[in-house]
């Protein structure tokens, strides 16, 4: 099932996404998308609502170098154990929302990842059972002001301007994870492409590793890290992460207004 989020004339609703091409319905969920969803016989054609972030978490738990050829071009090696990091709920867009560029920054660089979204309530759930945790994934950008990462020596203020998590265009519940091309384009220039096989530490030792911290919540996404490509988006400029299975998640980058 592919849920998501809209936008219409006659409100906001949790939705799964149905059919393909010009030819796909929003299909309106009662409540929420978590377990079984009920219906409630309400439908539009997609072109005639926005998808917004397919989901609303309590936080985002990041992983940091979580490929091999990342670690390797930001300077280092990949650490041992997995290193996590948060961006607020605040950073999350939708598809097609603007990334908008901090001032005070002169880089910013796109990160396309798969994301893992939470399904229910959990603590230390062994990576044996994470499935069961598991909802369903979907893409991310963990855009990142990476002077201000660099500047800091920690990444909260680079990593967590508001717009700087888009997410979408919705959530894949019924995937396999362990081997999708994820690619990233510049204006439809490739920058990025890998694959999540790559990924050092997989998704259900990701599970266990955050979870025995923190209590994930329906909703909670994890980024699972970057693939090596990373770099600088500008005014004007639109990224898309594609990953196999999911879909296209596209966002133009624009300067902050002055106030
Ligand atoms: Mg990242």
């Amino acid at each position: 099932m592919r849920l998501g989020r809209i936008a219409s004339p006659d409100g906001v609703a949790f939705v799964s996404i149905e059919g393909d091409g010009d030819n796909q319905l929003a299909r309106e969920i009662a409540e929420h998308p978590f377990g079984n969803p009920t219906f409630t016989g309400r439908t539009w054609a997609l072109p005639d609502v926005r998808l917004l972030a397919p989901i609303l978490a309590s936080k985002v738990i990041c992983i940091g170098k979580n490929y091999a050829a990342h670690a390797a071009e930001m300077g280092g090696e990949a650490p041992k154990d997995p290193v996590i990091f948060l961006k607020p709920s605040t950073s999350i867009i939708g598809p097609n929302a603007p990334i908008i560029l901090p001032r005070n920054s002169s880089q910013v660089d796109h990160e396309g990842e798969l994301a893992v979204v939470i399904g229910r309530p959990c603590k230390d759930v062994p990576a044996a059972k994470a499935a069961e945790v598991i909802l369903g994934y979907t893409v991310a950008n963990d855009v990142t002001a990476r002077d201000h990462q660099r500047h800091d020596g920690q990444w909260t203020r680079g990593k967590g301007y508001d717009t700087f998590c888009p997410l979408g265009p919705w959530i894949e519940t019924a995937i396999d994870p362990t081997d999708l091309e994820l690619v990233t384009e510049l204006d439809g220039a490739v920058k990025q492409r890998s694959r999540t096989s790559l990924l050092l530490h997989d998704i259900p030792k990701l599970i266990e590793w955050v979870s025995a911290v923190m209590t994930l919540l329906p909703g909670d996404v994890v980024l699972t890290g970057t693939p090596e490509g990373v770099g600088p988006v500008v005014a004007g400029q639109t990224v898309s992460v594609t990953i196999e299975g999911i879909g296209t998640l596209s966002n133009p980058a624009a300067d902050k207004k002055v106030q």
